[in-house]
């Protein structure tokens, strides 16, 4: 029997999200995910796991609290920030009635969850320096329960200037949620709102260990906000979000030692960033280098080379973002290491060749 008929409607609609993953690729050099490139060593020490787990992690909870510059009681821990983005949709928003608003390019997740739970979404194109459009954005904030800006922003690689966050928190006037997802904010912490929690009641920040902390394979983030909203958050939440190996090694990354080893990386990453900034900008396929306070950099190439396929072809594999709005013919090239990095730029420059 076909099942179809039971399936809701928006669902059968729905395209799902394109994760790095399910694209797909056979390589060695792998710039598609940012992801971090280096690996420690993780050993478990666990027992007992015959009992569920703390329904919250509080030794990781003080940590993150000390590391973020919040308080305790202002952190939720749950399935990486993806988990955030959704419980705050299933919390805020009523379906088939309920609008939120993103500006784009952005992160896909926020239109993927909105179309999967059947809430309304408006789009507002950043200026042209991928900065917030205040006056288009004030005027639909009427009806708007949730507001999500990506900062720094995924793709573009920018942060969106503070000012006008601080504006639009104003502007907003507690009418709606305004989410900051800083999902890449520990490579350039001092561009953090974070603690303006205590100020603004309606702000959720995001937080993920996937990015900065290399703990991708982990699937941990935050959520950090005034505690009004956690409670309500933990009201929904699934009983035992976290698996106890997630705990155990999650806590583990928040030790002085690894809390430096993290640190060391940001270092690195950013210093490659810079040095292959640099080195794009001479490649003849590449057009246009976007800045980026990032571990990735969004690249606009001449179609010409077919950059994307031909190092595809060659086990280099980078994110395509040509489908987005505004982002034609744009890349997305994750910050690998020195020699990835370098792989990657003698590839560029061989391209160059083979088309003169
Ligand atoms: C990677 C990413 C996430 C997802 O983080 P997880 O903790 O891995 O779920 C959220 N937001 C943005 C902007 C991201 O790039």
């Amino acid at each position: 029997m076909n099942i179809y008929h039971l399936v809701r409607n928006n669902i059968i609609k729905l395209e799902a999200y394109q994760s790095a993953r399910k694209i797909g690729g056979i390589g060695n050099i792998w710039l598609n995910a940012n992801e971090i490139p280096y690996s420690d060593n993780w050993k478990l020490n666990i027992n007992l796991l015959n009992r569920y787990p703390p329904i919250q992690p509080s030794k990781l909870i003080n940590k993150y609290a000390k590391y973020s510059g919040v308080q305790p009681n202002q952190i939720l821990v749950s399935r990486g920030a993806d988990e955030g983005i959704e419980l705050l949709m299933k919390t805020f928003c009523e379906p088939n009635k309920d609008t939120i608003l993103f500006c784009t390019p952005t992160y896909g997740m926020y239109k993927i969850c909105a179309e999967i739970f059947g809430i309304k979404y408006i789009t507002i194109p950043f200026t042209s320096h991928w900065q917030l459009n205040l006056s288009k954005i004030n005027l639909q904030l009427h009806k708007i329960k949730l507001i999500y800006i990506c900062n720094p922003n995924n793709p573009t690689g920018n942060i969106i200037n503070l000012n006008d966050i601080k504006k639009l928190l104003r502007i907003i006037n507690y009418r709606s949620i305004l989410i900051i997802d800083e999902a890449y904010i520990d490579f350039c912490l001092h561009n953090s709102i974070v603690t303006w929690i205590s100020e603004f009641s309606n702000l959720v920040v995001l937080r993920t260990l996937s990015k900065a902390f290399a703990l991708a394979g982990l699937r941990c983030g935050f959520t950090i906000a005034h505690n009004t909203i956690i409670q309500i958050l933990s009201k929904i939440i699934t009983p035992y979000p976290l698996p106890m190996p997630v705990i155990n090694i999650a806590e583990k990354a928040f030790t002085d030692k690894n809390i430096q080893k993290t640190y060391n990386r940001i270092k690195i990453i950013n210093y490659n960033r810079n040095v292959l900034m640099k080195k794009l900008i001479k490649c003849p396929c590449i057009q246009q280098v976007f800045p980026s306070v990032s571990n990735y950099l969004l690249v606009k190439v001449n179609p010409k080379y077919q950059v994307f396929q031909k190092l595809w072809n060659q086990g280099i594999i980078l994110r395509d973002q040509s489908k987005q709005i505004g982002l034609s013919n744009c890349l997305r090239i994750t910050i690998g290491t020195y020699k990835e990095c370098k792989h990657l730029i003698h590839a560029l420059q061989q391209l160059n060749k083979e088309s003169n």
